[in-house]
């Protein structure tokens, strides 16, 4: 079986296909193009949607002829329905509900997040962890149980991805700025005491971000270091509670901060106190990418037809643990 995978949540535009052989995925091709804004500022859903129609032709047809495939090859089509930026959301929708009309084939709206999950699985081998889903549009601390991710802890306001690009845009970056972070806070060890907000086994970290602020007017690399040591020690405590309290023997990370080595090294820590396996998704998958959307597209076309095209969607707002899983 081969499918396409279409990522158009946020700021990156990206289509990819895989070969499913049994129970095996290969990737033959995932294409991105990723809209940054000005030094300084964040997303703007406008400018990023243009960005992605602008660029959706030539990611899709990039994907294609690295596959070595034509559309008429494609036995399903899957794209992220939310959650995400409306604009953006309805690139991707258009593109897939498109192709899908004109080449007959059948057609998949994925949960943008379930995505981030399901290839880390693919990825890793992970096969029943508790799940760290860390990125721009989520915080999330979630484990399986009976059709549904369940949530054991998450944001309650900003993500751990929102934390790192809004105080890295006060400091002049280009969002997405958690690698300059990583890599302003490693040539640093001196800690500057933080606001550290774990409620129940929930995260807060708006408090974090102003105190940050003011912090780096001093001096901004050590300002970097102590906002991702309170930062992920907060994360790592949450994880610590989880396993405790699901006796998983499985942990792993996925979504953009998975990148981040120094969050990997804290958490691999509990997880040796833990007996635990540690599982993060590879770099290059570690955002958001059609191989998301495509594998997962593909665990769902073994269960249910494709959506009838009328009944196809995007939603701005719609949490995983909504999401009934039958697979
Ligand atoms: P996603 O929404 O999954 O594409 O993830 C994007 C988020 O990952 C952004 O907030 C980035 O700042 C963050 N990110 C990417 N690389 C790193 C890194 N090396 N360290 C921390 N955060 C990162
Ligand atoms: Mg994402």
């Amino acid at each position: 079986m081969l499918g396409l995978g279409i990522e158009s949540t946020a700021h990156t535009f990206s289509c990819a296909i895989i070969e499913k052989k049994r129970n095996k995925g290969k990737i033959l091709s995932d294409i991105r193009k990723i809209y940054r804004p000005a030094n300084g500022e964040g997303i703007h859903p406008r400018e990023a949607s243009r960005h992605h129609i602008e660029n959706c032709s030539s990611v899709l047809s990039e994907s294609l002829t690295e596959a070595k495939i034509t559309i008429k090859d494609l036995d399903i089509i899957s794209y992220a329905a939310g959650p995400g930026l409306g604009p953006c959301l309805r690139v991707g929708a258009v593109v897939a509900r498109s192709l899908a009309s004109f080449y007959k084939i059948p057609i998949y709206p994925v949960n943008h997040a379930i995505g981030h999950i399901e290839l880390g699985k693919l990825l890793t081998g992970a096969s029943n962890p508790l799940v760290l889903l860390v990125s721009g549009g989520h915080t999330m601390l979630l484990a399986f149980l009976d059709k549904q991710w369940r949530v054991f802890g998450e944001t309650l306001d900003i993500t751990l991805g929102q934390l790192l690009d809004q105080f890295g845009r006060s400091l002049g970056f280009a969002s997405p700025c958690g690698k300059n972070i990583e890599e302003l806070a490693s040539t640093s060890s001196n800690y500057v005491t933080l606001p550290y907000s774990v409620k129940g086994n929930d995260v807060s970290f708006s408090g974090l971000l102003s105190a940050t602020k003011s912090v780096a007017k001093k001096n901004k690399i050590d300002a970097c270091y102590s906002l991702q040591e309170t930062a992920f020690a907060m994360i790592s405590e949450s994880v610590e509670r989880a396993l405790s309290f699901t006796r998983k023997k499985e942990l792993m990370i996925v979504g953009g901060v998975a990148a981040n080595k120094r969050l990997s090294e804290m958490l691999q820590d509990v997880c040796k106190r833990h007996g635990c396996k540690f599982f993060v998704v590879p770099l290059k998958y570690a955002g958001d990418c059609g191989s998301q959307i495509c594998w997962t597209g593909i665990l769902e076309s073994k269960v249910k037809p494709g959506t009838l095209l009328k009944d196809t969607f995007v939603t701005q707002s719609w949490r995983l643990d909504s999401v009934v899983v039958n697979y």
